[in-house]
């Protein structure tokens, strides 16, 4: 099998969200801005908070794309507009359609907020094709046992979105992702097939890898080439990481803030929407 090349390696810039938390964000930036149908990766964390320190995304809408939180450490707690609430421990994953249009909030579980702890955890958006775009809202929550994990010659894999060795997702995606996180041993090296049409990348979590001849630290987004049939990941003392791929979309993308749609006109419709009220309230 071939492997695919590194395109680029882009570094996480640091930047703040919300109320005012601290993300690394390999993308977008001024220098790289998506990776089709991968709208943005925050790295909320990890950072140790104090008691009253915590800071998190009060009531904000959403519209045509998707939200995939998953949590590592420390908790979350969510509600929307349409009546949802719930929590999400370490390991838990919520992945939200956002679809025509959501009001939510994302802040740090109360514990959090009144004794202080550690929190840690990322967000990816997801794009949804112009057929998705308004579809009706859809959360899928996961608790961490349900995610299918496997281990094998010193690589952990935890599957969350598409297929790993023999493992699939629990969860559904509106097209075809790849979402994996993957812990290698020292000295393990790690192959993952990514069928030829996905982009892909891989986010270093810690540790150091060898990816193609290329070193990579903490906070790197590695954005691999079409032209293999598999990435392989090599470590000398170990390493933590994301890989992620998925079918581009290829549509063209008008993006202002939380809505991500087709054309600058649907951007106008969803402010208008947003602001009359049609993406509803957290009332409760
Ligand atoms: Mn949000």
């Amino acid at each position: 099998m071939a492997h695919r090349s590194v395109e680029k390696v882009v570094h996480a810039i640091t930047t703040l969200e919300g109320e005012g938390f601290v993300v690394h964000r390999p993308f977008p930036t001024p220098q790289f801005d998506d990776i089709d149908p991968f709208l943005l990766l925050d790295r909320m964390g990890p950072v140790t908070l104090s008691p009253g320190e915590a800071k998190g995304a009060p009531d904000h809408p959403h519209r045509g794309f998707e939200t995939v939180t998953y949590i590592l450490e420390g908790s979350m707690e969510h509600k929307d507009s349409r009546g949802n609430k719930g929590k999400l421990n370490p390991g838990d994953v919520q992945w939200m359609s956002a679809g025509g249009g959501v009001v939510h909030s994302e802040m740090p579980s109360t514990e959090i907020q009144r004794n202080g702890g550690t929190l840690h955890g990322f967000q990816l958006w997801v794009n949804l094709p112009r057929r998705d775009k308004m579809m009706k809202p859809r959360y899928q929550e996961i608790a961490s046992p349900s995610i299918p994990t496997v281990s094998r010659d010193g690589a952990t894999v935890r599957v969350i979105a598409g297929e790993s060795l023999g493992a699939h997702a629990v969860i559904e995606t509106r097209t075809p992702i790849m979402y994996l996180h993957v812990k290698l041993d020292p000295g393990a090296r790690f192959e993952q097939p990514v069928p030829a049409e996905y982009n892909a990348f891989a986010f270093i979590i810690s540790g150091n890898a060898r990816i193609e001849g290329r070193d990579v630290r903490e906070n790197d987004a590695v954005i691999f080439g079409r032209d293999g049939d598999d990435v392989l990941i090599e470590t000398g003392n170990g390493c933590e990481l994301l890989l992620i791929a998925g079918v581009p979309i290829d549509e063209p993308v008008v993006r202002y803030g939380p809505f991500v749609m087709n054309t600058e006109r649907e951007i106008l419709q969803a402010f208008a929407d947003f602001q009359s009220g049609q993406m509803g309230q957290i009332d409760f």
